[in-house]
């Protein structure tokens, strides 16, 4: 057995394909379409894999051979021990993230499924302030904006639709010779419901560019 090493977002990149193969079988009669979509469904779960090893390629190439939605179900279920966790973090780790947010309203951490999260947000509606901890490269980031809620729209993070918000957030990026009332805004919309969206999100690239935006890291 192999360590654990799908990342939630990865982990939703297969189930995407498993799911969409599984659609495929049941309502789509012509065996040669159906072959074309079992063939590539391992691929496509592969673009979110750059670095896998021959070991967790082959765990992923068994995907050509599910049919029924039992089987789909069961190799999920058997993908389960490889799951790789999000950094479980304490209270007294976030506050040091907002050391300058008095009164720091936090998640619910004891309810949290740190399995299921590629990030951890949350928002603090009296206050119309969004909150968003990620772990980059081993290293957690915390960013945080106001936020506008705006109805439906497509989110930056998952690509859905759904009920999104407009989250803004100050970069810390500074050209040398800003004035001191200078400052750059960075907007998004992302998912209101941050449970939602880390169940669709598959791929981390637009997180990462926001944070490293945000931060002033991205150059
Ligand atoms: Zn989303």
């Amino acid at each position: 057995m192999c360590q654990p090493f799908i990342r939630n977002h990865q982990y939703n990149a297969i189930k995407k394909q498993v799911d969409f193969l599984q659609t495929t079988v049941n309502t789509v009669s012509d065996p040669k379409v159906v072959e074309s979509v079992r063939y590539n469904a391992p691929i496509k779960a592969l673009e979110a894999f750059p670095h896998a090893s021959e070991q967790e390629r082959q765990l992923l190439e068994k995907i050509s051979a599910l049919s029924s939605a039992a089987e789909c179900q069961s190799y999920l279920q058997f993908l389960e021990p490889y799951r790789l966790s999000f950094p479980e973090v304490s209270a007294k780790q976030l506050a040091k993230l907002y050391p300058k947010v008095k009164k720091l309203k936090l998640p619910d951490l004891e309810t949290t499924d740190y399995r299921r999260i590629t990030y951890l947000g949350w928002l603090d509606i009296a206050m119309t302030k969004m909150y968003l901890v990620y772990s980059l490269d081993g290293k957690m980031v915390g960013i945080d904006g106001r936020f506008t809620p705006a109805n439906k729209g497509v989110c930056f993070l998952c690509n859905r639709h759904s009920e999104v918000a407009l989250f803004t957030a100050v970069s810390k990026d500074r050209p040398a010779n800003a004035s001191p009332d200078y400052y750059k805004a960075i907007g998004n919309y992302v998912c209101m419901d941050s449970a939602v969206c880390n169940q669709n999100i598959t791929d981390v690239a637009p997180l990462e560019k926001f944070i490293g935006e945000v931060m002033g890291t991205s150059k």
